[in-house]
């Protein structure tokens, strides 16, 4: 295998890693723990296709994350970002259900899985919510054995894991024999000295790209949309959003302003009439 080493890519460079020994408080005021470990994972493409652009995969990843509980939303997602698909649903004959309406149960699942961990914790001492966020990480990612999670019975009430079940119930109603596909697989290379991430498909290697800078995942100041931030001081989801903002900050000051001042010339007319 010559071209073997070829194959690898350093998918994001060297990333900060969260690291619970570490807290220190971020821009945003709440406390987060980090420090510089040098990351080893790296990700070799051979099983999945396409390499494409890395802003339309956070794009999608960002639509996916903002989808509405519609069923025509989820239609206009399949045509803009068809690839963004982010499970397989395989049986027999091969796979099913591939953005069908009867799975669009799964894809709010990992919409709400999504948005769960876009924003991590603020209280490091929080357990049970960074739990349930590394869980849906897990599951994200696909690094977890989705056929045991389906035939485990009792499952911790609130937990990713326990809606996956539900929502893979509702999946066999419509295809008996079906089983999750997409296991993403991370290995240890002894030639490389690094672990080894294989995302299956585009969307577990968008989420890949994005945990490995996970500060670009914001919430818009404005909209409160998801979106992936091009810039660290980049607050807003559109140029649009930040001019909005610009406006209420500026009608906010002048309210401030003015309003102090109109207070003062109301009592001294009342003043002058008595
Ligand atoms: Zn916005």
């Amino acid at each position: 295998m010559a071209g073997a080493n070829a194959f690898v890519i350093v998918l994001g460079c060297y990333a900060e890693y969260i690291n619970e020994d570490h807290v220190i408080p971020s821009p945003g005021g709440c406390l987060v723990a980090r420090s510089k470990w040098k990351a080893t994972v790296q990700v070799f493409p051979q099983h999945y296709r396409g390499t494409g652009d890395v802003g339309q995969l956070f794009e999608a990843l960002s639509a996916l994350a903002n989808l509405r509980s519609d069923i025509k939303e989820y239609g206009k997602l399949r045509l803009k970002y068809p690839d963004i698909w982010p499970m397989q649903i395989l049986s027999r004959d091969g796979e099913k259900l591939r953005w069908a309406s009867e799975a669009f149960d799964l894809v709010r699942l990992y919409r709400d899985l999504l948005r769960s961990i876009w924003v991590w914790p603020c209280d490091p001492d929080d357990w049970s919510q960074l739990n349930r966020k590394r869980e849906a990480l897990r599951l994200l990612m696909g690094v977890v054995d989705f056929t045991r999670m389906l035939s485990e019975e009792h499952l911790p009430a609130g937990m990713p894991q326990g809606r996956f079940q539900t929502v893979w119930r509702r999946i066999r109603s419509h295809v008996p024999d079906a089983t999750p596909g997409s296991f993403a697989t991370v290995f240890p290379s002894w030639p490389s000295g690094q672990f080894v991430y294989m995302p299956r498909n585009r969307f577990q290697e968008g989420l890949y790209l994005l945990f490995r800078e996970s500060w670009r995942a914001r919430i818009c100041g404005s909209c409160q949309a998801h979106f992936v931030a091009e810039k660290r001081q980049t607050q807003y989801c559109s140029s649009k959003c930040a001019a909005a903002a610009k406006r209420r900050n500026d009608l906010e000051w002048w309210h401030r302003k003015h309003g102090k001042r109109s207070n003062r010339q109301r009592k001294r007319g009342k003043n002058e009439h008595l």
